[in-house]
């Protein structure tokens, strides 16, 4: 147990993200002003879930103009708060240009959110959302971990520019911010690392690239068949609580695996086959590896053969004790997280009938 201090205002960066939109509405629901920096705080379309939230709630949220790449930006923002959320980056895996698109936003951004907070005195705390991407990089990794299982002692050292580029963006980025956090001893630096996250967004229309995967169970391209890619995956209202719990339980420290379900990508479609099986082209079949290896960077160029032979039919597990026992986070099951985030695609036109 812990209790969310409202005394002062927190920031919450990325707050229109598909993450952090859940943190916010804990907060808000919470009686915390939420200062949320964003890069448009005129884009009504993508800040009208947020300010539906803050209608009925008892907190409220003040926005601010901020880009992770530009310097100082993040300063009026974070004036007299004590927590800072450092959720902005993107996750996404189509891209040109990995290092403007990718590596630039997060180590940069990281360096940015971090400075500002050095030189403002009223923050005692920073959340790092980082990932689970930021431990292992392929599941060939998970293998040569002690035991085959990750824990928060390992670090992904096989991710590059140009092979799993997301990953290591994150991987450098949280490197970045304990070079950062331990070079001082104002604030503390405690660390979140989801695995895969789904479950229902506040913005219906979220670009985060978890929408694109689910989505693809339901709009035909996965028919043939969903590869056993192996990750853990863990629900996004399960996610904000781990995230209200490392900024609020005073012992708090380290780094947190933040994952409540080992699984892959065959398995958790069929968790969809009884509720919208009839009606959606759900995979019912496994896709063998010669196949994914043969068809796959023809689908998605992001999906090179090396992604393939390193990743598909090898399992991937996780050690989430420290989460359980030290954030008390309580893991809901998976079927619900995707019955709801699959519920939630197809009420708001995902998929042309
Ligand atoms: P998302 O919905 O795409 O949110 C990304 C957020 O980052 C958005 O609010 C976006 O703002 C902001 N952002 C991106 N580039 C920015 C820039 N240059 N300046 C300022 N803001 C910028 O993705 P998400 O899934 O919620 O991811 C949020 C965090 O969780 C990321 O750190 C991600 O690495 C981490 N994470 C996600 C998952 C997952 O499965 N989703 C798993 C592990 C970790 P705009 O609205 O302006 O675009």
């Amino acid at each position: 147990m812990f209790t969310i201090d409202t005394a002062s205002p927190i920031i919450v960066t990325g707050a229109t993200g598909f993450v952090a939109g859940h943190i916010v509405k804990q907060l808000l629901e919470a009686g915390a002003t939420v200062r949320a920096p964003v890069r448009d705080p005129a884009n009504e379309s993508k800040l009208k879930y947020l300010n539906a939230i803050a209608e009925n709630a008892s907190g409220q949220i003040e926005y601010f103009k901020a880009d992770l790449l530009d310097e100082g930006s993040y300063h009026d923002a974070m004036v007299d708060c004590s927590i800072v959320f450092h959720t902005a980056s993107p996750f996404v895996t189509a891209v040109k240009d990995p290092q403007t698109q990718l590596i630039d936003p997060a180590l940069l951004g990281t360096r940015n959110v971090l400075e500002e907070v050095n030189r403002t005195p009223s923050v005692n705390r920073v959340v790092l959302t980082s990932s689970c991407a930021a431990i292992y990089g392929d599941n060939a990794d998970v293998q040569k971990a002690p035991g085959g299982i990750l824990t928060e002692e390992i670090w992904n050292t096989s991710s590059s520019l140009s092979h799993q580029p997301y990953s290591y963006s994150k991987t450098v980025a949280e490197r970045e911010a304990w070079k950062i956090a331990e070079a001082q001893s104002r604030w503390d630096l405690v660390v979140v690392n989801p695995s895969l996250v789904i479950g229902p967004g506040i913005n219906p229309h979220a670009t985060s690239e978890s929408f694109n995967l689910v989505r693809q169970m339901g709009d035909g391209s996965l028919k043939s068949g969903a590869p056993r890619f192996s990750f853990g995956v863990v629900d996004v209202r399960d996610l904000a609580q781990a995230h209200l719990a490392a900024a609020f339980k005073p012992d708090a420290k380290g780094r947190h695996i933040i994952s409540g379900h080992d699984t892959d990508l065959f398995e958790m479609a069929q968790t969809l086959v009884e509720q919208f099986g009839n009606d959606y082209p759900i995979p019912r079949k496994v896709m063998p590896k010669w196949l994914v290896w043969l068809m796959a960077p023809m689908v998605n160029k992001a999906m090179t053969r090396k992604i393939v032979s390193l990743n598909v039919n090898v399992p991937w597990k996780a050690d989430n004790s420290k989460s359980i026992k030290e954030l008390g986070v309580a893991y809901r099951p998976m079927d619900a997280s995707m019955n709801e985030m699959f519920q939630q695609l197809v009420d708001s036109g995902s998929f042309k009938k």
